[in-house]
């Protein structure tokens, strides 16, 4: 099942959102306001009355409620197909990248969070900020968490998984050196382009990630080579804190992360899952 938020085209004049995105994060309410839920089935998207992973049945699944007639994918507009509370991400999770910026890799998984207004769907611009030199991809895999979960061993943890979906952990090298916190880095409108869609099926073991800037691969590697898996990352993060559905873990990214300028393409495709392409502007201060 591929859960996708979007708007009509028909309706850009009415519900323009700056960078994609500006919608309520938290409300699940009028779906005739900026983003709508959607089933995405070939070609063809169908309205869902409420976010997917709040239609469950009496035997746990994800039964999303579909209203309403369906719109060809060339009629919508695709946003991030997540809203999440807040972003959990993971540094140095592939032994290379660690190296390649001169980092051992940590005892046991490195959190960081970026927040919810970090987040931009397929194609919405990532804008360059005036006060940073140096910008970087970071493809990554992105867990989507379905159910509320705190305090879940290893064992159990991938029950909390609602799907997975493709990310791109956009991160101010240069400020992230200089803060030595990466709360600034990581945290700037528009750094954490997601999607195009929640694959709920997909089997995120040993499936190749690439990065492309301008059509050139930076990044290629795969999921198997992470440090740490899917489920002791869960089982990590919801010691210390609470995940709500729809929040999102990024697992990381492998080696390869370099620089990119206004104007480039960058695009993150994860084997079986799906690709996110978003063009760097730069920022223009009113
Ligand atoms: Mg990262």
């Amino acid at each position: 099942m591929r859960i996708v938020r979007y708007t009509l085209l028909a309706d850009d004049e009415t519900t323009r959102i700056p960078f994609g995105f500006g919608d309520d994060l938290f409300g699940e309410g009028d779906s005739s306001q900026a983003g709508s839920w959607g089933l995405l089935v070939d070609d063809l998207v169908y309205p869902l009355l409420r976010a997917p992973y709040l239609s469950v049945d009496k035997g746990g699944q994800y039964r999303p409620a579909v209203t309403g007639s369906s719109h060809r994918l060339d009629e919508v507009r695709l946003l991030a197909p997540v809203k999440p509370t807040k972003i959990a991400c993971v540094g140095r999770n592939y032994a290379e990248h660690a190296a390649e910026l001169g980092n051992e890799v940590p005892s046991e998984p490195l959190i960081f969070l970026k927040p919810p207004t970090t987040v931009i769907g397929p194609d919405a611009p990532v804008v360059y900020p005036a006060i940073s030199a140096r910008v970087d991809h970071e493809g990554e895999l992105a867990v989507v968490i379905g159910r509320r979960c705190r305090n879940v061993s290893e064992a159990d943890a991938l029950h909390y998984v609602f799907g997975y979906t493709v990310a791109n952990d956009v991160t101010a090298r240069d400020l992230q050196q200089k803060d030595g916190q990466w709360s600034r880095a990581k945290g700037f409108d528009t750094f954490a382009p997601v999607g195009p869609w929640v694959d709920t099926a997909f089997d995120p073991t040993n499936r190749t990630l690439r990065c492309l800037v301008n059509d050139v691969v930076r990044q290629q590697s795969t999921t198997a080579l992470m440090v740490y898996s899917i489920p002791r990352i869960i089982a990590h993060v919801a010691r210390f804190m609470t995940l709500e559905p729809g929040d999102l873990i990024l697992t990381g990214t492998p080696s390869g992360i370099g620089p990119v300028q206004p104007g480039d393409i960058m695009a993150v495709e994860i084997e079986g899952l799906g690709t996110i392409r978003n063009q760097v502007v730069a920022e223009t201060l009113a």
